[in-house]
């Protein structure tokens, strides 16, 4: 993480002086993101500054505030109800990232982005808590709004919610990356309950349109490690992008993640082709100017984002799930939104009732994670 100024909100610098916990949680972050700290009392000044920049985007991944979360901790994830949604539980660690994917929807999602790391271990613990004591299952992950592991080598957040998640059993924890950033939960007790989860594309994709992240041979490498440790994982393919010979590039990405890794530690792989909110393609124009991802055969979907034109997704889709289901007949694999026409050309089936796909999940995390299966 290479971090130009770092900022604390003034009142949590002044709430660590009572609480020795949080104190050592704000000192670590310091010492590691190595920048003397200033105090900023209102965050419109790190949005100012921000905006004030010639590329706003570029800027706001160089600054890192800290402060607190003044919103719910756990949320429900904002699907819609017009494509299947998978009923997820987003804890909110953090906002914003500092790899630099040309398709981010960060960058046109918040106004202006701000890299924020909401500080106290103690609130994501009495959340978390909270939502143990219900009874369901809950598939719970922090990289809706951020990477889950950008924050690995500079706060002990990543690691204290494996160990957090360890000590229950009706919970599991997806921590999704496209970063490597594994070495300090490498060693924890995870007791099979935290899914580590790659996002993963082509090789040409990599390179062309995901600026900052590992490669795939790495992102490969350290899920095997992981997998070694006894951790189950998860892979997303997402978002899918269509090109020439596109196909074959991600059937070759499939067999490889499985001469890495045995499909009975993977606990469920994603798909979906890359949609994107329309004010998305103008930021994209103007930071990525040798990008032609924006530049696909694009129609405007009901939940008004643009994606590929329906038979297109489902050319592909029918490909990718032949593969999938030859080399990993047994692992769960679903769309992130997608509608029925979809799934049932390339699926055969479709989770028509309400919570249909969420039990699906729930049930892979059951079996493959050891939760308590009376709760399904
Ligand atoms: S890794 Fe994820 S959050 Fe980070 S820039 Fe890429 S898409 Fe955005």
């Amino acid at each position: 993480m290479k971090i130009s100024r770092l900022f604390i909100d003034t009142d949590l610098e002044k709430e660590r002086n009572r609480d020795e916990s949080l104190n050592r949680e704000i000192d670590y972050l310091i010492s590691k993101i190595g920048r003397t700290p200033e105090m900023v009392g209102d965050s419109r000044e790190i949005y100012d500054l921000i905006n004030a920049a010639d590329d706003p985007v570029t800027v706001a991944k160089t600054i890192l505030y800290i402060t607190r979360n003044r919103g719910a901790v756990v949320r429900e994830c904002p699907g819609t109800s017009i494509y299947t949604c998978c009923d997820y539980t987003i804890l909110h660690t953090g906002t914003f990232c500092t790899m630099d994917c040309s398709y981010c929807i960060l960058q046109a999602y918040f106004h202006p982005p701000v890299l924020q790391y909401f500080a106290g271990l103690d609130i994501l613990s009495n959340g978390l808590d909270e939502a143990f004591g219900q009874e369901k299952i809950l598939r719970i992950g922090t990289g809706e709004y951020t990477d889950s592991l950008i924050w690995e080598p500079v706060s002990p957040m990543p690691a204290f919610l494996v160990e957090k998640f360890a000590g229950q059993k009706n919970a599991v924890l997806e921590l999704k990356t496209k970063t490597v950033n594994v070495n300090s939960l490498m060693d924890l007790d995870h007791n099979g309950k935290t899914i580590l989860a790659w996002s993963v594309n082509t090789p040409a994709v990599i390179g062309s349109e995901e600026k900052g992240t590992a490669a795939l041979s790495a992102r490969l490498a350290a899920a095997r490690d992981c997998a070694a440790k006894g951790y189950k994982l998860a892979f997303h393919f997402d978002p899918l992008v269509i090109y020439p010979g596109c196909d074959i590039a991600y059937a070759n990405v499939i067999r490889t993640i499985f001469d890495h890794v045995p499909p009975e530690d993977v606990v469920w792989i994603s798909i979906g082709t890359f949609r994107f909110m329309p004010q998305l393609k103008p930021i994209v124009e103007k930071r990525f100017p040798d990008s032609t991802i924006a530049y696909g055969e694009f129609i405007l979907g009901l939940d008004n984002k643009m994606r590929y034109f329906k038979p297109l997704r489902i050319g592909l889709y029918q490909k990718l799930v032949r593969v999938l289901r030859q080399v990993a007949p047994g692992v769960l694999v679903y769309y992130c939104m997608e509608d029925q026409e979809v799934w049932e050309k390339t699926m055969g089936f479709f989770p028509a009732k309400d919570g249909e796909l969420g039990h699906m999940l729930d049930k892979a995390a059951a079996d493959k994670c050891g939760l308590d299966r009376r709760l399904l």
